[in-house]
């Protein structure tokens, strides 16, 4: 069984996320998507929503090798513990590049049998970030399509709420 764990904060799911987990979903026998919890981060949402918006997308996307969790410490353990071989993340630019290097290579220096399987943003999403979604929505511009469909009216009424 090939296990796959995509961390992030996902705050939120975007539409760019959904490109990279559905490439992942069709290499891996299963994929963990694992929310990082992490309060220095600040979220603007919570745990429970970003979860329970993932489960929609799982269900609505029909993916149904996937699943979701919270993590929080170190990736590794995580990844031990769920049984995945495999992180997976998504690159977007030069400085996704940068920082996802520092952080593969302290990855391996923690556990080197866990290895980082990484996918390129699709050109149409290589702009797209869950801070330039909270950006837009937070200053009343629309959001469609940047974020999964089924998301979509929750995170523009909740962003809208934050003015
Ligand atoms: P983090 O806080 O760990 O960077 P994010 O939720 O911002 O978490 O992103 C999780 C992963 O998804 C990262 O590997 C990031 O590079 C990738 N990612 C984010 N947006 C996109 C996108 N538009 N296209 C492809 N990959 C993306």
């Amino acid at each position: 069984m090939k296990i796959g764990v995509y961390p992030g904060s996902f705050d939120p799911f975007t539409i760019g996320h959904l490109d990279v987990l559905r490439n992942a979903a069709g290499l891996f026998d299963t994929v963990y998507i694992a929310v990082l919890n992490n309060n220095a981060k600040s979220p603007v949402f919570s745990m429970e929503e970003r979860l329970s918006m993932i489960d929609r997308m799982i269900d609505a996307e029909g993916l149904s090798n996937v699943r979701s969790g919270a993590f929080s410490g170190l990736l590794v353990d995580y990844a031990k513990q769920i049984g995945a071989q495999y992180i997976i993340r998504g690159l977007r630019a030069i400085t996704d590049f940068d920082y996802e290097f520092q952080i593969d290579a302290v990855n391996r220096h923690l556990d080197p049998e866990i290895h980082t399987v990484y996918f390129m943003a699709s050109p149409a999403h290589s702009f797209l970030s869950s801070s330039n979604v909270r950006e837009i929505g937070g200053m009343g511009g629309s959001i469609e399509g940047l974020v999964p469909q089924c998301n979509y009216q929750y995170i523009r009424e909740r962003l809208a709420r934050q003015k």
